[in-house]
């Protein structure tokens, strides 16, 4: 049996990536370079096992991918992995669980477990298809009736008025345990249990036996039992005919059945897999959303209280990624056994995916009891786990969410409680904490300014300022920084502080961050050729880590710089310090590939992000730009002066510019100028303005300088 992954991404090299990572026997990745060539392959293929769909893509997204797999009928049950560059945020979680995500994993992906994230799926995909396969049989055994009386593989037996057995098959006595020859003169109730009749009453006296006769045709699909000799029980399927017999006699009754145990087994298997989860054996999603559903509506009759407790574990990808999946399989059973241990009988725990959990606790009195709960579950996962008999300590965050102070169906009663669980995990992890309207209001504030954002994108509502830089030393203009700035339709100017934090968790700072990177190029090729900025003066552009990182900042200045006039070492490129300490080696790879175009590269807002001495040696920079905090207070802290000498000292070491910013006062700037800073930013200096407003200071500039 072949099984299809369904691969989505529009970078032909992560594609690459992720078929190196999947080479698996018996699996073949179908490979999509869009939403529309992905679409293109779900109609031509019916058995896809698993989808692995990028979240950004230029036209068609991953999560508009996943609504129309949802909404149609054939991709409807296939599950889907996002891969996402985007750090774990709530709204395009929601997003994507909304339109049908199964599982997120985050780029760059750990191929250890995404293997064992997608073995688990294709697991489940090879049980589903096996059982598929045996209850088509059962199914088809089962349709075609008529020819099964003369088939061995059911039991008959004819039965006279009385009720007692005239004849039976071999198949009858085997699935009975009695010979034939046994079952002739037998009472038809002491074999079967066929109708509700109490015990004992005479099978002419039967409702079953009346419908019969009445109708003179065959009963089918009659559930009942087998009583077989050893005193077992078994489910079994029933079709009773009325016997027309020659002399015109009536009152005979055969019967046709079949033990339907195995039958029963695989949909029992059918509904277990649909419902709980196969690692933990815990109610999955689905069931999840069912019990929830069903406790409010039990709640609201009875005038009680539900709480919903979304569970995240706090280091569990620590223990996937040193020791093993296998090691993190074991510790989400052992989460589960605890947090069954926490709850009363009547509560359910369930299992969202990855280490995702939620506790549905009906009956409560009040809301706040539900705290007691939470707080017995975190004080059970900070308990040590044994992994590998070493003893791991992870604990867990909770959101709460009770109904029926949030009302809403149970995806909003869950969306909240995973609000409410960013939260705890917002303030330190290891807490719980309650949903509360200021949340609510604060996604929605969120949302709108999302889609705020992309529309501006759209009607180019983005203008760049520029502040210049002066050397402290000659007072000539060394540089000018490009800040973003947003034309708000209702006249505001609005400051990035404001925007590009949510533009960096929604991914849009990709799409924002180009058009800067392009827009200041443009503008700065244009103060070139006007004779406005030459070499050394450069141009800074400050950049997402999420540029980087997607390397669509390496393609589009290799775009910019083969078309405009600025020179590759016109422009400075500033990252900051904790960008590049999330994942040191990977990002200085790219800024080396960076580098290598000819462009600068400074570290902005340095001294604050714990950057070793070790990776400083290693980033290929050009300059550090020191936080503002020690220039704040400069004038009046030797602290902050001694500190600033000795970033000056270690830059210079290096063979790094040092940049001052915010720069308030003469007094603080002075102070600096006296440290050996090599260029100065500030309002005390310039603050930032238009692009034509710059065009005119370097003019007249340029004028006075003759
Ligand atoms: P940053 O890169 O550290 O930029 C310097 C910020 O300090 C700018 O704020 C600038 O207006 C402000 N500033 C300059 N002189 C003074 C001063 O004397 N006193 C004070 N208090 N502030 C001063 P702005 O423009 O609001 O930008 C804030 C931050 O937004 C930037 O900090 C940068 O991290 C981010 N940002 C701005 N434009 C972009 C962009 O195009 N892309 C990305 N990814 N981030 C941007
Ligand atoms: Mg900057
Ligand atoms: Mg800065």
């Amino acid at each position: 049996m072949v099984q299809r992954i369904l691969c989505v991404d529009d970078q032909p090299a992560n594609l690459v990536a992720l078929e190196t990572i999947l080479d698996l026997p018996g699996v073949e990745l179908l490979k999509a370079s869009s939403g529309a060539e992905a679409l293109q392959c779900l109609l031509d293929n019916d058995d896809i096992a698993l989808a692995l769909l990028d979240v950004q893509m230029a036209e068609m997204d991953g999560y508009e991918v996943a609504e129309l797999m949802r909404s149609h009928r054939r991709s409807r049950h296939i599950p889907i992995i996002f891969l996402t560059a985007i750090n774990k945020d709530l709204r395009h979680v929601f997003r994507g669980y909304e339109s049908g995500a199964v599982d997120y994993l985050f780029k760059p992906v750990e191929p250890a477990i995404l293997l064992s994230k997608v073995r688990i799926f294709l697991d489940l995909d090879r049980k589903s298809r096996e059982l598929e396969g045996a209850l088509q049989q059962v199914q088809s055994l089962r349709d075609s009736n008529e020819a099964l009386l003369k088939s061995v593989g059911e039991g008959i037996v004819g039965v006279d008025g009385g009720g007692q057995v005239t004849f039976a098959n071999p198949a009858a006595g085997q699935m009975l345990g009695r010979s034939p020859n046994e079952l002739v003169g037998m009472r038809i109730a002491d074999l079967f249990v066929l109708d509700e009749a109490p015990a004992g009453t005479p099978w002419q006296q039967s409702a079953l036996y009346r419908a019969c006769a009445a109708r003179r045709q065959s009963l089918h699909g009659v559930q009942g039992e087998l009583l077989c000799v050893d005193g077992r029980r078994l489910p079994g399927e029933f079709t009773v005919s009325a016997v027309q017999e020659d002399n015109g006699r009536s009152g005979h009754t055969a019967i046709v059945f079949q033990d339907v145990s195995e039958r029963r087994e695989y949909e029992r298997k059918l509904v277990r897999l649909a419902e709980y989860d196969s690692l933990t054996g815990l109610a999955n999603r689905y069931l999840c959303l069912n019990i929830m559903g069903q406790a409010t509506a039990r709640a609201a009759r009875a005038g009680h209280t539900v709480g919903v407790l979304f569970l995240d574990l706090d280091r569990f990808k620590q223990v996937n990624d040193t020791l093993g999946h296998a090691a993190g399989d074991e510790l989400l059973r052992e989460v589960a056994r605890r947090l069954r241990l926490c709850v009363r009988e009547g509560d359910t725990v369930c299992r969202l995916g990855g280490d995702e959990f939620v506790i549905v606790v009906e009956g409560l009195n009040a809301g706040r009891h539900a705290a007691v709960v939470a707080d017995k579950v975190i004080r059970s996962m900070a308990e040590p786990f044994l992994l590998q008999n070493t003893p791991v300590f992870i604990g867990a965050s909770v959101g709460i969410v009770t109904f029926p102070e949030t009302d809403g169906d149970p995806n909003t009663l869950l969306r909240c409680a995973d609000i409410a669980m960013y939260q705890a995990k917002q303030r330190g992890r290891g807490n719980f904490q309650f949903f509360t309207a200021e949340m609510q209001d604060a996604v929605l504030h969120a949302q709108r300014l999302e889609v705020a954002l992309r529309q501006a994108l759209q009607k180019n509502q983005f203008v760049l300022w520029y502040q210049p830089q002066v050397s402290p030393a000659t007072g000539a203009i060394t540089g000018v920084e490009a800040l973003v700035r947003w034309q708000h339709p209702d006249g505001r100017l609005v400051e990035p502080d404001e925007f590009i934090p949510l533009a960096e968790e929604t991914g849009l700072i990709v799409e924002l961050g180009e058009w800067v990177l392009r827009e200041a190029c443009t503008q700065a090729s244009r103060w070139h050729d006007a004779g406005l900025l030459n070499v050394p003066v450069t141009v800074s552009v400050n950049l997402s880590v999420r540029q980087v990182r997607g390397r669509s900042v390496i393609e589009t200045l290799g775009s910019v710089l083969s078309r405009l006039s600025i020179r590759p070492n016109q422009l400075m490129l500033e990252m900051t310090e904790h960008m590049i300490l999330d994942d040191p080696d990977t990002m200085i790879g790219l800024l080396t590939e960076i580098k290598a175009l000819g462009v600068r590269i400074a570290l902005d807002d340095f001294g604050v992000g714990y950057s070793s001495f070790g990776h400083l040696k290693r980033m290929p920079l050009d300059a550090l730009k020191l936080d503002r905090s020690f220039i704040e207070d400069i004038d009046s802290s030797a602290r902050s002066r001694d500190i600033v000498r000795a970033i000056v000292a270690l830059g210079h070491g290096l063979g790094l510019q040092v940049i001052g910013e915010a720069v308030e006062t003469p007094a603080q700037r002075d102070r600096l100028a006296a440290l050996g800073l090599d260029a100065l930013q500030g309002y005390c200096l310039f603050r930032p303005m238009t692009a034509a407003q710059l065009g005119e200071a370097l003019a007249a500039l340029r004028r006075a300088g003759g």
